[in-house]
């Protein structure tokens, strides 16, 4: 649990200190403490990192796919062979449990990268006959990729993007979120200690300006990006320079909605998981959580039944399930939602408690369940990204399909029933990029993720996800003769 004392960028394979004027303090949420300052990567840097990438790519683009297998595939048992080292690191960068660190963000990164690894020797194009031609699609590597990531999911977030992007025959430059600068580097060194070439996975690090760098960046033909609708609504702006191609994993308002048939126990765990986990900061989270009007008094009961089971504190102590948010900017926020919520005659119910100690400085704040809710509060319509959960009443189906699909989101999507027909019914009608029956916010590397409607567009996991870091050739070899009206 050594703390970290400096941040780097990674470029060519080799940890170097960003370059820029630019710098900003890095800080350990849970306790508030200044780690270090991290330099951001300067102009001449990312230039430099784009270059290489550049010509890294060409060579890797035609390096055997079983070469490009096996190396990622050593990439996932390293992650999983440095499990203890990366959680630590993710604890440092988020404030997040470390019993949640190992379980979810080390296992569903090396998840994603093995299963890119197994992809790479399948990408190949099709063959049609025509009568007159011979028709080919050639699948070819995009280029040089970037992304740029979100702060609740920092190694996860690196490898879920880089993955199939390398997978694939690109090259990846990754800039984490400035409030997290050290997982994604340690990523960089595991890729490069299982062989990937230097200049195929960088990092940078910097705030919203190096962003706007790189999404107006020539020699960069794809970003890939994790965060605010309206920052994703800014780099689709600034991304037209050149036309790239873009990935938007965006934020959300999720519907979790739940029958009378649902046992009230499954109801309680699923409502809590799917707000409280990763202490709210989840995109997908089921944040209005719609309960059918007559089964309230047992949703209730054993929601808060549950109440003691709620444990803020250190995050590297292990029976720690809800740690600290990410900043005091973050905290204000939430807390702001929360006294909003208050005043337009929401009832609180408050879970946990906050630590005392060294963390007593942290930026924690106690899960709250909203009841009384009304889909005009500003809790119910606003992205918060805490552990705040509206809960809502409903009478029947029809109205609250209505009511879940009133929204601007459309990430996730929740069903609690035993009717089969009802849940055909809502699949087809709910307008969410991913709809999960009889449970919640599990993310399996096989399935595609990612939204709908104003939370994004493009996938990562799942195959669709190569459709998204490759382009298609298409080739007519004549057998006929030359048309030609003149
Ligand atoms: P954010 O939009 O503030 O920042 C995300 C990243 O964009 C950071 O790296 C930031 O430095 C960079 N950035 C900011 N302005 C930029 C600009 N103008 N040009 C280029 N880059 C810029 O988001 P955040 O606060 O870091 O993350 C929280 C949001 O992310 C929430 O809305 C959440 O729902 C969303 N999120 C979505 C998913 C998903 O998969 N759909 C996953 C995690 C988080």
């Amino acid at each position: 649990m050594n703390k970290p004392t400096q941040v780097h960028c990674f470029i060519n394979n080799k940890k170097v200190i960003g370059k820029s004027a630019n710098s900003f303090p890095v800080y350990f949420p849970a306790t508030g403490e200044i780690l270090c300052t991290a330099n951001s990567a300067s102009v001449e840097q990312l230039d430099e990192a784009v270059e290489i990438a550049s010509q890294a790519q060409k060579k890797w683009e035609k390096t055997p796919s079983q070469e490009r297998s096996r190396i990622l595939k050593k990439a996932a048992e390293l992650i999983r062979y440095h499990t203890n080292k990366i959680a630590e690191l993710e604890v440092w960068d988020t404030g997040k449990p470390i019993s949640e660190a190992i379980e979810v963000d080390v296992v569903t990164a090396a998840d994603a990268i093995e299963y890119f690894s197994n992809l790479a020797v399948t990408l190949h194009g099709d063959y049609y006959s025509i009568q007159d031609a011979d028709i080919l699609t050639k699948i070819e590597p995009i280029g040089v990729c970037a992304g740029i990531g979100a702060w609740n999911y920092p190694f996860q977030i690196a490898a879920w993007k880089s993955a199939p992007a390398l997978a694939c025959g690109n090259s990846f430059i990754f800039k984490p979120s400035e409030l997290n600068t050290l997982s994604a580097v340690l990523l960089g060194e595991i890729y490069a200690e299982a062989g990937l070439p230097a200049g195929l996975f960088q990092v940078l690090q910097g705030d919203a300006e190096l962003g706007q760098m790189i999404t107006a960046h020539n020699g960069i033909q794809k970003i890939s990006f994790t965060g605010e609708v309206g920052t994703g609504k800014k780099i689709m702006a600034a991304s037209s320079v050149n036309l790239k191609t873009l990935t938007m994993e965006l934020g959300g308002k999720s519907p979790l909605i739940i029958f009378n048939d649902t046992n009230p126990e499954t109801a309680a765990k699923a409502a809590l998981a799917a707000n409280f986990y990763t202490q709210g900061e989840v995109c997908t989270n089921g944040t209005r959580v719609f309960i059918q009007e007559n089964f309230l008094p047992q949703f209730k009961k054993a929601i808060e039944g549950r109440s003691n089971n709620v444990r803020l504190g250190n995050p590297f102590e292990k029976e720690v399930n809800v740690g600290s948010l990410i900043s005091a900017n973050h905290k204000e926020l939430v807390e702001n939602f929360i006294n909003k919520g208050k005043s337009e005659g929401a009832k609180a119910f408050t879970m946990g408690q906050i630590p005392s100690g060294d963390c007593a400085k942290g930026y924690f704040t106690q899960p709250v369940i909203f009841y009384d809710c009304k889909d005009s509060m500003k809790i119910v319509k606003e992205e918060i990204f805490g552990p705040v959960m509206s809960v809502l009443t409903f009478k029947t189906e029809e109205e609250v399909i209505e009511r879940a699909n009133n929204t601007e989101f459309g990430l996730g999507a929740g069903i609690f029933t035993k009717d089969i027909s009802r849940i055909q019914r809502m699949i087809d009608q709910l307008e969410a990029g991913i709809v999960w029956v009889n449970n919640y916010n599990i993310t399996p590397v096989e399935m595609p993720f990612g939204g709908t409607k104003q939370s994004g567009f493009g996938k990562e996991n799942g195959i669709d996800t190569l459709n998204h870091y490759t382009k298609r050739k298409s080739i007519y070899i004549s057998k006929g003769d030359v048309f030609s009206p003149f």
